[in-house]
């Protein structure tokens, strides 16, 4: 059934006035709406599972601020944590019992990690990870997978996803050739790849970093045997192993994707659900490697704003209650039944779509395929499906993020109710993109 396209005036308004001030009137590029239909919606207001636009359209969100907010939007225990930190001043440069109490709260339930550092941004996070791993094995090169995106680092922004893609690029200008040689990109999951990296720049891999759920080119899930098999030729060469866990931190178990997959890396990076909400990225290993940053070793790291007590403040509380008992069961058992039912009414209406899912994570593929591992397997045209279903949605009240590259989240907020609606809005959808 089709019905009438949401009013955009207000955020059309907004998205003008932005485009005086921002390049292409926006602080972070997807969120342009490039490769979806219409002005990006400015967003007033969140609550739960709910978000507000200028225009007062109300959306059931699935995007959840690209992963952050795993307990919905505005969550009581973090909006009182942060307001009850914030009574004491913003920011002191110096440290604080909050950064103990977050510390300690990740360390003692995760025992992939001895030490953390905390940053403030994902990107951050990997690109002091890549330093460590490059000054504690004194090697230049890393090597990369075709579709993992680890942040906006010169050299890791290769052939990095969703956003880059999105706009037509594979790589970005204002990157030196001298940074992204020393970058080995090959395809996940191609052990003969690997391998022959290993070959041919031999004692100079100091790192294989790797989203191990990779996220951010649709969702390439990888088979636990070829996360083993990195661990191992990583130890047998003298590489470090980083998996970055920014979106799967947190995300499908407290132990990320190592709790998942039992693997042990050198080093994990994490972001988004750490914070709260709030701009934190963290970076953890054994004791004996952490102890290589500065001020006790001689890779050197710092940050104004890091550990920045009001940002603890939202981690300490969120992560609070991701500890309660069932919360990733229940989260899991929730978005299962969701991806079920609409696989269920796509097989008997036998359309060619196929939803990728690993706990509250999931992706909408439009080109059918059983598995997609690699993310040359993706037909890029198929995303001429996924414009039309994100403009369909929208018009019937659902947010997803406006890139058929960009995964969605299910939140604890997220009711039986809001979910039903969803599925139904879905099943419309899909009878128009079809
Ligand atoms: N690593 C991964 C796996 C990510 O998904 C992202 C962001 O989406 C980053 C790193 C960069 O994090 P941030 O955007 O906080 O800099």
């Amino acid at each position: 059934m089709q019905v009438k396209d949401i009013s955009r005036t207000k955020s059309a308004e907004l998205y003008e006035k932005a485009k005086t001030f921002f390049p292409g009137g926006v602080n972070s590029p997807v969120r342009a709406f490039k490769s979806v239909y219409g002005t990006p919606l400015f967003i007033q207001k969140g609550n739960g599972s709910h978000i507000w636009d200028a225009d007062g359209n109300e959306f059931i969100d699935f995007c959840g601020s690209w992963g952050p907010l795993i307990l919905g939007h505005n969550h009581p225990a973090v909006r009182e944590k942060v307001t009850e930190v914030m009574q004491n001043g913003m920011s002191f440069g110096a440290p604080t019992a909050l950064e103990n109490e977050l510390a300690e709260l990740i360390l003692t339930n995760n025992k992939f990690i001895e030490k953390i550092r905390f940053v403030s941004s994902g990107t951050e996070a990997v690109m002091s990870a890549i330093r460590l791993a490059r000054g504690y094995t004194k090697r230049d090169k890393i090597l990369k997978f075709e579709g993992c995106y680890h942040g906006h680092t010169d050299a890791l922004l290769v052939k990095a996803g969703s956003g880059l893609i999105t706009f037509g690029e594979t790589s970005s200008a204002g990157v030196p050739k001298s940074f992204a040689d020393e970058t080995i990109v090959i395809a996940l999951n191609d052990k003969d790849a690997l391998q022959k990296a290993f070959a041919e720049f031999k004692d100079q891999i100091a790192a294989i970093i790797i989203e191990p759920i990779p996220a951010n080119n649709g969702l390439l899930l990888q088979e636990q045997d070829f996360l083993q098999f990195l661990r191992d030729q990583c130890s047998q060469n003298g590489t470090m192993l980083i998996f970055d866990e920014v979106i799967s931190g947190f995300r499908v178990g407290f132990e990320g994707a190592a709790g998942l997959y039992g693997i042990q890396p050198d080093i994990i990076t994490y972001g988004k659900i750490i914070g709260g909400g709030m701009p934190v990225g963290a970076y953890g290993a054994s004791a004996a490697i952490m102890d290589n940053i500065s001020p006790v070793g001689p890779v050197y790291q710092a940050g104004t704003l890091s550990g920045n007590p009001v940002a603890m403040g939202a981690g300490i509380a969120q992560l609070t209650e991701l500890l309660k008992p069932g919360f990733y069961q229940e989260l899991e058992s929730k978005t299962t039944a969701f991806v079920s039912a609409i696989q269920q009414y796509v097989a008997d209406k036998g359309y060619t779509l196929k939803i990728f899912q690993l706990g509250s994570i999931f992706w909408f593929a439009f080109t059918g395929q059983e598995h997609i591992r690699r993310a040359d397997e993706i037909d890029a045209a198929s995303m001429a499906y996924f414009k039309i279903f994100h403009r369909e949605l929208l018009n019937r009240g659902v947010y997803l993020g406006p890139s058929g590259y960009e995964v969605g989240f299910i939140s604890s907020a997220h009711t039986m109710d809001d979910l039903e609606k969803t599925k139904l809005a879905i099943f419309d959808s899909l009878d128009i993109v079809y």
